[in-house]
């Protein structure tokens, strides 16, 4: 039967509570262990794809088509493993099936309530997970901090899980703040007891705190928070400011997190290999060298709208041993003829995005790189906006752009073959994994080193058939094909490096593990710069 750690947080939000279940996974999958993780995020939304980016950040896609939160790319990325739309509930998603089951007479005349029945729905989801991934460990977050009147449902179905399985399935895991208080030259404690003390009135008590704080946590601290909180002193863990996340899993290994989740969940596991892991943080620290990519976007005040681009742009730089600086450019500057903050870039990323705010933009950005020979990637929208601008400013068509931003003379960019004319809602894009044969001979074959691929998609348009072989005269080369002979790829012959992908290769990217299109593209840039 697998084990199950629930982590909470308190105090505030963007605690890096992600971070630090994605850090736990690595810490047991290295011990051998196969771990498996479930986010709840207790918001209404049935999923996050129709939120803004400025709400949420970045939308991160499994091989299965969902869309999800973007800690489970943290997951992903730190356990190394693929998951599924099954790790991401959300309130509405637990709402939606209960009320469906209403209607259908499935509740046989009874009252349905908060308890039972969606704490049953909360706790059915976290037992259908555990069946289907067969992992020895289910780390399962609760979104929100403690405290939220939306997040209630959810602790109280875990606090009942634990009745249902035991103390010794089962364990809390509450990530705090120990904020500093630099006039009194001090470190915190009260917001953490006092956010246990939240936990406690319903009836959880953690096992371990995981200590946030910008300054080290002191033994004196860590005694406080033991005694006030009622946890054991050395399951009090410091979770410090680091400079690369990727540090995170280390810390927590030197203080010994893992060992005390196997001897409270009575689990035994072989020792934690972290040797690659070492590797990579030690590869992060030793970074001398740095190249800049700017990436043109419409929500960049917020860089987590693009988390796992500028994530897979560093993986790269891990693997070429540069470090990759990303800046961030407004896509409405560009607009507004601003040019000059591309100045001085060693490559330019236009990542996927959705709506017509900023497009001007992006495909001026692909013109500039095209133009002004910078190694350039278009991922999705990019891909889009990069052959918008071959249309209009090589082909000469003037009216050239895409059916998603209304009609136009020349509709280069078109609705998908199966993709309805309807926007914004479930079921209307290509989503998910799809396969894409390379053309061989192209920049891309050689990145991949592979003729048949997988990669994760999220769209409803993409490039018209109709226009294809102009482009192809203009100098586009076609290098990836779905089955369905939709244009997966497209690549500039003459150019130290253009490539356009319509799927998201950011996804799959991992850190010990850079995807080979963005190794490519560091490659070509680290290339390029010698040139
Ligand atoms: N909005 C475009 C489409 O739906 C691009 C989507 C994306 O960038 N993922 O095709």
């Amino acid at each position: 039967m697998s084990k199950f750690v629930f982590v909470t947080g308190g105090v505030v939000s963007s605690l890096g509570k992600g971070i630090t279940v994605a850090s736990l996974g690595r810490l047991l999958t290295s011990r051998g262990l196969k771990v498996s993780v479930l986010k709840f995020d207790p918001y209404l939304n049935v999923d996050p794809g129709t939120m803004s980016p400025f709400q949420h950040g970045e939308i991160f896609v499994t091989d299965d088509g969902g869309q999800c939160d973007l800690d489970l790319g943290h997951y992903e990325r730190f356990i190394d493993t693929n998951l599924t739309k099954d790790s991401n509930i959300t309130s509405g998603k637990i709402y939606w099936s209960i009320l469906s089951r209403e209607r259908r007479g499935g509740y046989d005349g009874g009252t349905v309530q908060v308890i039972p029945h969606v704490t049953n729905e909360i706790k059915d989801r976290i037992w259908s997970l555990a069946k289907s991934s067969d992992a020895d460990v289910i780390l399962v977050e609760i979104g929100g901090t403690v405290g939220d009147i939306e997040g209630l449902p959810f602790l109280e179905a875990i606090r009942q899980f634990r009745m249902d399985v035991g103390r010794e399935s089962s364990l809390f895991i509450h990530v705090t703040l120990i904020p500093y208080v630099a006039a009194a030259k001090e470190l915190k404690t009260k917001p953490t007891q006092h956010s246990v003390k939240e936990l406690r009135s319903i009836g959880i008590q953690p096992d371990v705190i995981v200590c946030r704080s910008e300054a080290p946590i002191t033994e004196e601290i860590r005694a406080k928070v033991a005694l006030f909180c009622n946890v054991e002193e050395r399951a009090v863990i410091p979770n410090p400011d680091v400079e690369s996340i990727y540090e995170i899993p280390l810390c927590f290994a030197e203080a010994r997190l893992d060992e005390i989740v196997l001897e409270k969940l009575n689990l035994t596991a072989g020792p934690a290999d972290l040797e690659s892991w070492r590797e990579l943080v030690s590869k992060i620290k030793g970074l001398r060298d740095q190249v800049e990519v700017g990436i043109v976007g419409k929500y960049v005040s917020l860089p987590d709208a693009y988390l796992s681009a500028a994530e897979a742009l560093r993986h790269a730089g891990f693997h070429h041993g540069v470090e990759v600086a990303v800046r961030w450019i407004e896509a409405e500057d560009l607009e507004r003829g601003r040019l000059e903050v591309l100045e001085g870039l060693d490559g330019i990323l236009v990542p996927g995005g959705f709506g017509h705010r900023g497009v001007e933009g992006k495909i001026k950005a692909a013109q500039y790189a095209r133009e002004h020979r910078v190694p350039f990637f278009g991922i999705s929208l990019g891909m889009q906006c990069a052959a918008i601008d071959l249309a209009r400013h090589v082909l000469g068509l003037e009216g050239a752009g895409s059916v998603e931003f209304g009609s136009c003379a020349h509709p280069v960019i078109s609705f998908l073959p199966g993709c309805p004319e309807v926007t914004g809602l479930e079921g209307s894009m290509r989503i998910g994994t799809y396969t894409c044969q390379i053309q061989p001979g192209s920049r891309s074959a050689a990145c991949y080193g592979e003729s048949i691929v997988q990669e994760r998609h999220r769209n409803r348009y993409g490039l018209n058939q109709q226009y294809v072989e102009s482009l192809v005269g203009a100098g586009m080369r076609v290098a990836g094909l779905s089955s369905e002979g939709l244009v997966e790829i497209i690549e500039l012959e003459d150019h130290p490096w253009f490539v356009g992908t319509l799927f998201h290769p950011e996804f799959k990217s991992r850190p010990t593990r850079p995807h080979p299109l963005f190794a490519g593209y560091i490659g070509a840039i680290l290339e390029n710069r010698k040139g």
